[in-house]
């Protein structure tokens, strides 16, 4: 007889039910948010047990839950769940993306460190590594996002003057939408550094396309870093953020935020729970609704240009477009005809899309970097980046696509 084959439920499926049991709370179909400090332990050997997983005294780590600024039972499922999108081993969720990316650096660096990084980074995050962690003396290096092999190869090379201890990506960044060869960083950390559990990990920041359009474990990186606040929050109502990878890396991650309390509160989990159960059909419709959208906008005679992942051709970018994602997101760039006085024109005539920064959120949203985000970065970067006074950053949300391109051509018209 043949044996049943096993079939993995996907994602999808598995955001409504995976890591409750309705049983342990009075068979409430959706989970309570657990408003609580501290949880009863049964009897002292259990406490003294806990504390010595804690501790390191008992290998094994921490068992069950003792302090609301370790772990709770709404943010247990929420790591379980993100888990499950990129087929991560452990998963930690934090009170905002810059708390979980300032715990992975804390958790990994000593003074005489070296970070290297991908460039650009979001702002708050190059601020926190060459002028915060500047003053402990851990240092940085940087490559271009679209760096090839030789040219990453290079840049790891001359890092090797001090330890190495993180290779920090971001892809795409922004507000440039550079992609990064992550197999090629991969390829190259292993050449140099091998693949042992001394070698640097590989972070990602997968904000902008996780985890529907691009997986980078899957493509060699060993921990993905989230600003949930965005697509994965989806609805503009919450600050979160979230570090994925294998337990060996999570658990020094997790060390220190128990230490310093940067895990997220019960109602934000509770309110994450409810965003990824319709975290696919959010970034689908927005993917679809941006494509749309966009190349309505490409042909358009005040439009100099789009910088929309869908349109890379034929360059090292597409290349890898082609080998990494699986979508092209809902976040691009517009390049105006004329400069800061038609995109304040397009910005202010816009009904329907909201004048406000940050991405991802159901509503579509504008911004002009140059005027605001990247306001005090110097003239040069400006240029070398591409941040220009016609540009205009564009979220798509899930309304309708025809409303949204009506109102992009009315705005278009008053500029
Ligand atoms: C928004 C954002 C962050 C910071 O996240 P917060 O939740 O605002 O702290 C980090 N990286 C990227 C790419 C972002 O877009």
């Amino acid at each position: 007889m043949q044996k049943p084959r096993k079939h993995n439920l996907r994602p999808a499926t598995l955001m409504m039910g995976h890591g409750y049991d309705p049983a342990l709370s009075e068979g409430a179909l959706k989970p309570p948010i657990f408003l609580t400090s501290t949880f009863v332990f049964p009897n002292a050997a259990a406490g003294k047990r806990h504390f010595e997983g804690v501790t390191g005294k008992r290998p094994g780590g921490a068992e069950g839950l003792v302090y609301s600024r370790f772990n709770g039972p709404n943010q247990e499922i929420l790591e379980d769940r993100l888990s499950v999108w990129e087929d991560a081993e452990d998963a930690l969720s934090f009170s905002s993306g810059m708390s979980a990316i300032a715990t992975l650096f804390l958790a990994t660096v000593r003074p005489g460190d070296v970070i290297v990084h991908s460039g650009p980074l979001y702002a708050a995050t190059e601020t926190l590594i060459a002028r915060v962690l500047g003053r402990f003396g851990v240092h940085f290096l940087d490559f271009p996002a679209g760096a090839t092999r030789a040219e990453i190869d290079a840049v790891l090379a001359k890092a090797q003057t001090g330890r190495v201890a993180l290779i920090y990506l971001e892809s795409p960044a922004n507000p440039t939408n550079a992609l990064v060869d992550i197999e090629a960083v991969r390829a190259s950390r292993d050449a140099i550094f091998g693949s042992g559990p001394d070698a640097p990990p590989i972070a990602i920041d997968n904000t902008f396309l996780g985890p529907i359009w691009q997986t980078p474990l899957a493509h060699g990186a060993d921990l993905v870093v989230y600003s949930l606040t965005k697509y994965a929050g989806g609805h503009s109502d919450l600050v979160a953020g979230a570090v994925l990878g294998a337990k060996r890396l999570i658990d020094p991650i997790r060390a220190m935020r128990n230490t310093i309390g940067t895990i997220t509160d019960p109602n934000t989990a509770w309110m994450l729970l409810r965003s990824l159960e319709t975290l696919e059909l959010r970034m689908n419709r927005a993917g679809e609704n941006a494509a749309k959208v966009c190349a309505y906008l490409r042909d358009h005679p005040r439009v100099e240009h789009v910088g929309y992942l869908g349109f890379l051709e034929g360059d090292r970018q597409a290349d890898i477009y082609a080998r990494h994602c699986l979508g092209a997101g809902s976040t691009f760039s517009l390049f105006l005809k004329g400069g800061e006085a038609e995109a304040f024109r397009f910005l202010d005539s816009l009904r329907i899309a909201k004048l406000a920064v940050s991405l991802g959120g159901t509503e579509t949203l504008a911004s002009h970097p140059a005027a605001m985000t990247h306001l005090s970065v110097p003239d040069a970067r400006k240029a070398a980046l591409g941040i220009t006074d016609n540009l205009v950053r564009i979220s798509i949300g899930v309304e309708d696509p025809d409303d949204l391109i009506a109102d992009f051509a009315q705005a278009l018209d008053a500029c």
